[in-house]
């Protein structure tokens, strides 16, 4: 820790609390996650921001300009007959250029029409005088510069505002006026977002109060606020409260009011398909749990009205989940023809369902019961409208290898064949096997028919000197095994 830091960054912090948006800071500064926030700056190499040189800057500030007017697009510098404004940002001189002679190379621009030419005039205009009158640049602390706030601000229209500070951002360069900042100290502090449209004049306004207190740029609390938003993360400083912020591994989540509910009366909104915008909210509020099945669907679909109406009443029932997985693609994708690839996707997403839930083994794994077995293909064959006869083949010291489809179909002496079934372990070198299978029926029990093909299996195994352990019957979340029951 540098205590030389320490001392110049606490008195900012506490100061903070002063302003409007701070009022709470003081009993979560006080408290241990809040010093760990501290203490996580501290560590942090001072705000050394990259500076690109002045023509990349004015370049690129012209850039989204010209893009802002619809006049060109990205890298406009490469068009040829813009070239005569770019040339200007070469010959910035505070004393040299009039309006007259920007009217001059702006009409050189031949292709723009004339209604075009006047906007760019007014805005080039503003923006050079801009330019010129203000230092770009503020002192934070000796070597620490920013961009002023204000001179970008003069220049570009209300509302592209954040449209400039992403390209400054881009470029490496700490703005004030971070709306990250801002909302991330707003969710931390008040447990709420504040509106977008408002934040540049409002939070600008209450870093200047503080700053000219204290003698201090408006960039200095911004600029904390920034680095507490992760939005300097370019630098090598991490912040603890991104755009998505990660409450569950935040150290600061037991004091902060975003994550434990501002008003702690507050009743959970149940959130149904008409309050999609609801959704990211809630689940950063950790109250995923309360959000029904369809209503994650429908958002993570992007689905809204009518086609969130036939997600609620499809995934409405009880085992809806498992339900849908056993259609196909093709009836997936009929649930909403016109949604692109929805059968395809749907089937993904219960595909990710079914793994997590899966208790998989691996090569090495060893085996050593038949739970083990059920565990590693409940998932796969529970709900399958098809038997599947599967050899599990394992090392010398019963380790699993690996599992090989034999047969599909429905299960009967001349399907399974013991000729199969050793051939593939003798191929793959098996040391012993386990033979599974599923009942489509839902009921485990073993028929007539498995209890003799098993022992058959177990004939053959014993003569070639590759031992059937077991032979497991998987149906509707239950399994059957004949070395449990005695039967092998
Ligand atoms: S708990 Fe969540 S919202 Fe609160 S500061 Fe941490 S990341 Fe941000």
């Amino acid at each position: 820790m540098n205590p030389g830091r320490l001392s110049k960054l606490y008195p900012a912090f506490h100061r903070m609390q002063d302003l409007c948006f701070f009022d709470d800071l003081e009993c979560h500064f006080q408290s241990h996650p809040q010093y760990a926030c501290l203490r996580q700056y501290l560590d942090l190499p001072s705000f050394h921001l990259r500076f690109p040189d002045n023509r990349v800057l004015y370049t690129r500030l012209l850039d989204t300009l010209l893009d802002i007017l619809d006049i060109a697009h990205t890298n406009s510098s490469c068009y040829k007959e813009l070239s005569p404004l770019y040339q200007l940002v070469d010959k910035i001189d505070p004393y040299y250029f009039t309006e007259g002679h920007i009217s001059q190379e702006i009409i050189k621009c031949y292709t723009l029409e004339s209604q075009q030419q006047k906007q760019l005039l007014r805005f080039a205009t503003t923006f050079f005088h801009t330019i010129r009158q203000f230092s770009p640049f503020v002192e934070v602390s000796g070597q620490q510069k920013v961009l002023a706030w204000d001179a970008w601000y003069a220049v570009f229209p209300r509302g592209y505002a954040w449209e400039v500070v992403r390209v400054l951002q881009d470029l490496g360069i700490g703005v004030a006026a971070s709306w990250h900042g801002a909302r991330a100290w707003s969710r931390f502090t008040h447990g709420k977002l504040i509106e977008l449209e408002n934040i540049h004049l409002d939070w600008h306004s209450r870093c200047e109060t503080w700053g000219k207190r204290e003698k201090q740029p408006v960039v200095y609390p911004d600029l904390l606020a920034h680095a507490f938003a992760n939005q300097l993360s370019h630098l090598g400083i991490n912040g603890f409260c991104g755009d998505t912020p990660n409450c569950y591994e935040c150290p600061l989540a037991s004091s902060c009011n975003w994550n434990q509910g501002f008003d702690q009366n507050e009743e959970k909104v149940l959130i149904t398909e008409s309050d999609l915008e609801a959704i990211p909210i809630a689940i950063q509020k950790q109250y995923i749990d309360d959000i029904p099945i369809s209503a994650l669907i429908a958002w993570v679909f992007s689905l809204e009205g009518a086609d969130a109406k036939v997600i609620e009443e499809k995934f409405s029932q009880k085992n809806s989940l498992r339900l849908m997985d056993q259609k196909t693609v093709y009836e997936l994708s009929q649930l909403l023809p016109h949604v692109p690839y929805f059968g395809e996707k749907m089937k993904a997403l219960l595909e990710v369902c079914k793994r997590y839930s899966e208790d998989t083994l691996i090569p090495g794994d060893q085996f050593s019961c038949s739970k083990d077995i059920f565990a590693h293909f409940r998932f796969r064959l529970r709900d399958l409208k098809q038997e599947l006869f599967i050899l599990v083949l394992l090392d010398n010291k019963h380790q699993y290898l690996t599992d090989v489809l034999i047969t599909k179909g429905t299960l009967n002496k001349s399907l399974v064949h013991p000729r199969e079934v050793y051939s593939t372990a003798i191929e793959n070198r098996a040391a012993a096997i386990v033979c599974v299978h599923n009942h489509p029926s839902g009921d485990p029990k073993a028929s007539t028919d498995d209890i003799q093909i098993t022992h058959r299996l177990k004939e053959v195994g014993t003569v070639v000197g590759i031992p059937l352990l077991d032979h497991i019957i998987i149906g509707n979340d239950r399994y059957f095994s004949l070395a449990d029951q005695g039967l092998l």
